[in-house]
């Protein structure tokens, strides 16, 4: 697979720099096809840099999850036995899928922001219920002056709004739905 992403950067670095080989001085030529890109710096004898690289593939999980509904609802002429095997290669696709998702959207340490929000909202409640009663309590004799019970209170919030943004940051990033079902390679 590095090697996979080394030569694709290479196509598009060549792309993207001339359209003449700088050592032979032909034309260099791509070709985009059939999810295969092919590379030749024009050159026939000793500078004859050429390679192919079959692009990885991707489908939509949703799209498939829906084909695969769609699928199961109708009533077809299939052979029961083909329908299976059919079957069973879409759920095997829809299991690969649903680890590369959450691998690719990072969705376990998501799920612990949120969490960790979550304490934090409760653990600020409690803190700042406390210091609502000892600022509103007109015998308080505690050792910190009012004024600090207030900006400590004030600050509580504070932490927990920055907290709220950064989760709501961390959503606004839209889900990657795309499972690779065929890996890149260098052919
Ligand atoms: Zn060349």
């Amino acid at each position: 697979m590095e090697k996979y992403y080394e030569k694709l950067n290479e196509y598009y670095r060549e792309k993207n720099s001339g359209k003449k080989c700088k050592s032979c001085k032909e034309f260099k030529t791509f070709k985009e096809e059939n999810g295969i890109l092919s590379f030749s710096c024009g050159g026939k004898d000793k500078c004859s840099r050429s390679f192919k690289i079959e692009l990885s593939e991707y489908i939509n999980y949703n799209d498939t999850l829906h084909e695969y509904n769609n699928f199961l609802n109708k009533n077809n002429n299939m052979k029961q036995s083909d329908k299976d095997s059919l079957i069973k290669n879409l759920e095997e696709i829809l299991k690969l899928g649903e680890k590369q998702i959450i691998k690719n959207n990072n969705i376990i340490n998501k799920k612990k922001l949120i969490s960790n929000y979550n304490d934090l909202k409760v653990k600020t409640t409690v803190e700042q219920s406390k210091l609502l009663n000892d600022i509103n309590d007109d015998e308080y004799l505690g050792s910190v002056d009012k004024r600090e019970l207030i900006k400590r209170y004030h600050s509580l919030n504070t932490i927990l709004f920055e907290n709220y943004k950064e989760l709501c940051e961390l959503y606004e990033i839209p889900t990657d739905e795309n499972i690779m079902i065929n890996k890149g390679k260098v052919i």
